[in-house]
């Protein structure tokens, strides 16, 4: 079976963890804040603060925000539950905007979901590609919202001449299928000297020096085994992510022309780190989506399917005063038809004909 995702770690990993384990320094020390060096400049920012997990980098930033009960976040419903979460946690309210062809925030639809408890706008570059971040930043100035990114999926994609995570808060996610892994891992990027300051202090206990207490924190550290886990990834960061680049490239070519099958594009403008190769098999296909997914596992394709649902379409979310849902017609269509496929740096060029083989095979 090809897999949808592949982890490539190296000797070089094994190296710096070994050394780290002989080290005897194995919580948050030198490793963490060598990879928050290397995670800064490759996001163009001054601070890069790292966590245990990702969706604790999306709560700890909304945290320094300070938001008040009832106060909300415009966040995109076609994203990981953790989004969601992280908003719930932070004690915040969700507001749902609708996405546009590209998987991500529609500002138009964001405009439309202002309110005067709006605080901040939480765009999700889905599948690695940036959202539409010049109109929504300028949605955000506009109305005084801080931007807080999820950017989980989206080390190293950039939208002009500036990378995702850099246009307010960003958050990433380090967790084991995500483009750079450690197991489990996140990190916070920002140029603002204050919010920085206090995520460093938030992400220790409240403490700024031994003993000295300043605000009710948590333990948000990472350790410097996971450091050391990062470090060389993100030295091969601009090689894996050329490698996902020419594999969607020729996704791309192979797949192009099949009634019903709308390929992935990426605007002009934008630059996508390929999380993921996403289609739709819209109504006009020759097969169902659920064909489709059968023949490709029988052919030995591992593919899958980024999110089944709304994310907020589930029991545990209903009636929640905390959560607002409107009518988002265009993500209730992604969710019935997309599909992604592998583009992994772990692909031989037989693998991929053999994706593409198979999905022509499906489609006509
Ligand atoms: C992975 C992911 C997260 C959460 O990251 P974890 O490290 O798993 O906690 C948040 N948002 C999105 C869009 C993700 O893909």
């Amino acid at each position: 079976m090809i897999p949808i995702s592949s982890v490539g770690l190296g000797e070089e990993e094994v190296e710096l963890v070994s050394a780290v384990l002989r080290s005897g320094q194995l919580a948050q020390g030198p490793r963490v804040a060598e990879f928050e060096a290397q995670f800064a400049a490759l996001t163009g920012v001054k601070h890069a603060i790292a966590v245990n997990n990702g969706t604790t980098a999306l709560v700890a930033s909304l945290q320094v925000l300070d938001l008040s009960p009832g106060e909300e976040v415009i966040t995109s419903p076609f994203t990981f539950v953790a989004t969601l979460n992280a908003i719930l946690e932070a004690g915040a309210t969700v507001r749902f905007a609708d996405i546009g062809q590209d998987f991500n925030l529609d500002p138009t639809s964001v405009e439309a979901c202002l309110t005067d408890r709006s605080r901040v706008l939480m765009p999700v570059h889905l599948y690695g590609l940036p959202a539409d971040m010049d109109a929504l930043a300028a949605v955000a100035e506009t109305n005084d919202l801080a931007i807080v990114e999820d950017a989980a999926q989206a080390h190293g994609a950039r939208v002009g001449n500036r990378a995702a995570g850099s246009f307010g808060l960003g958050s990433f996610s380090f967790y084991a299928t995500k483009n750079v892994t450690t197991g489990e891992g996140g990190i916070i990027t920002t140029d603002n000297d204050v919010l920085a300051d206090r995520l460093r202090v938030l992400r220790n206990q409240g403490m700024r020096a031994r003993y000295q207490y300043e605000m009710a924190g948590h333990n948000y550290r990472m350790t410097d085994v996971q450091a050391a886990i990062a470090i060389p990834q993100l030295r091969r960061l601009s090689r894996t992510t050329d490698s996902r680049r020419a594999n969607a490239a020729t996704l791309t070519s192979g797949l192009a022309g099949i009634d019903g099958l709308v390929l992935p594009e990426v605007p002009s403008g934008r630059e996508s780190v390929w999380h993921q190769y996403t289609v739709r098999i819209t109504p006009d296909a020759r097969s169902t989506r659920t064909a489709v997914i059968d023949a490709l596992g029988a052919a030995g394709v591992g593919c899958g399917i980024y999110y089944p649902k709304l994310v907020h379409d589930y029991d545990c979310y209903r009636g929640l005063d905390e959560v607002r849902v409107g009518p988002t017609p265009a993500a209730a269509r992604a969710v019935e038809e997309v599909v992604s496929l592998p583009v992994h740096p772990g692909l031989s060029d037989h693998d991929i004909d053999t994706i593409i083989t198979a999905v022509r095979a499906a489609l006509t």
